[in-house]
């Protein structure tokens, strides 16, 4: 009993119900706001490729520091038309982390070239140096995936990419507003997605992702391929495309959504404070850094994952006193889905993923809720 802190043990609240994720909130939060803004779209009967597309397209360019963004249907197939509108396909590979989402994986595989799967560092994000022992000639880019709100060191991926001749595709679907020395995700390299799936940074009333790059030569040509190869008057087809287009009524919500996402991003790294002071010592789990720890790095916690002893117990635990948490992409890197038939070792990734769990982090978890959740696992960690 002695080496138990009292503290701790009786600043428990009683029971309280934490969901992982609000998604009534993504609406609810500013609902008059998103009311008047789909009403204007609605009763103007502006649905495709409209208005507040065009100006979504340049607020997002412009809180990124960018020329050109370009709404599409979602982040894969941004994903997808940045790679064709390079040529990057048949015959190319293309080096990606194993720690993402299958989507990053499945944008390459779609455009006809070979994902290579790549270990990540300690920073969680993409191994450069294990990246470069995976240059072959027939590597044409790299793809950083920058995941829970965090922008890895583009400074070691521009040299490798300068030296390899590759482009760079950064997955930053999960990093709108993150930085890294001041640059934006995104940004870093030639081209950049993100998408506004709901539970994303700013997440639409579906789906919906853009396609940004100050290139004004390959930014033409990706607006072309989210819309049927067509292009200029009369709809002149240009070349072979897609339909992927942003719906002017997410365009609409999403300008709501960005005007107040400063707040948002403040109030993420704020949980993230929370999170980081009450549990930093606890040397049972691995923590992601705390906000501004590095000034290179402006992270803005689109997730808030951390990596544990005992994981399953504690999520098991976790969830009998109402606290809901997530083990990332069923709990295996992309290489490790057998149905996909990826041969590949990667054994940082796969022990990463036997440890890995996601707090709750969003806009709608109060300081209360962040603090009960600090409790518990102080709580679990020292009457165990
Ligand atoms: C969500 C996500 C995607 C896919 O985004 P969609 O808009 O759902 O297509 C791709 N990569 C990463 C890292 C993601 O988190």
């Amino acid at each position: 009993m002695q080496s138990k802190p009292q503290s701790v043990l009786n600043s428990i609240s009683p029971h309280q119900d934490v969901p992982f994720f609000r998604y009534p909130h993504v609406f609810g939060e500013h609902r008059e706001e998103y009311m008047a803004a789909m009403m204007r779209v609605l009763e103007s009967g502006a649905f495709i490729l409209q208005e507040d597309v065009r100006l979504f397209e340049e607020e997002l360019a412009t809180f990124l520091g960018c020329r050109h963004a370009i709404g599409v249907a979602n982040a894969t197939d941004a994903l997808t038309i940045a790679l064709l509108a390079m040529d990057i396909g048949q015959g190319d590979e293309v080096i990606c982390p194993s720690h993402t989402f299958v989507a990053s994986a499945a944008a390459i595989h779609w455009a006809g070239a070979t994902p290579v799967f790549c270990e990540m560092g300690s920073d969680h994000l993409i191994d450069v140096q294990h990246a470069e022992s995976l240059v072959t000639n027939k590597t044409r880019a790299i793809m950083p995936v920058q995941l829970n709100g965090r922008t890895a060191d583009m400074d070691k991926i521009r040299d490798l990419a300068g030296r390899k001749n590759l482009e760079i595709v950064e997955d930053s679907s999960q990093a709108l507003g993150s930085k890294f020395k001041g640059q934006c995700a995104g940004t870093c390299g030639r081209v950049g997605v993100f998408s506004f799936y709901p539970a994303k940074l700013i997440g639409c009333f579906g789906d919906g992702g853009a396609i940004v790059t100050s290139d004004d030569s390959l930014a033409a040509n990706m607006r072309l391929l989210r819309d049927h190869g067509r292009g200029g008057h009369g709809g002149e087809v240009q070349r072979w495309g897609m339909n992927s287009r942003l719906d002017t009524l997410q365009a609409a919500v999403l300008r709501v959504k960005l005007r107040h996402y400063s707040k948002e991003m403040a109030r993420r790294r704020e949980i993230a404070s929370i999170y980081d002071a009450g549990l930093r010592a606890l040397k049972q789990v691995h923590l992601p850094p705390a906000p501004d720890s590095d000034l290179n790095h402006y992270d803005v916690f689109q997730n808030y994952e951390i990596q544990s002893d005992r994981r399953d117990e504690l999520r098991d635990w976790l969830s009998a006193q109402g606290v809901k948490t997530i083990i990332q992409w069923a709990g295996k890197g992309v290489h490790q889905f057998s149905g996909l038939g990826i041969k590949a070792t990667l054994p940082k990734t796969e022990r990463f993923f036997e440890r890995c769990l996601l707090l709750p982090m969003n806009s709608s978890v109060t300081n209360q809720e962040a603090t009960y959740v600090v409790n518990l696992i102080r709580q679990f960690y020292c009457n165990t």
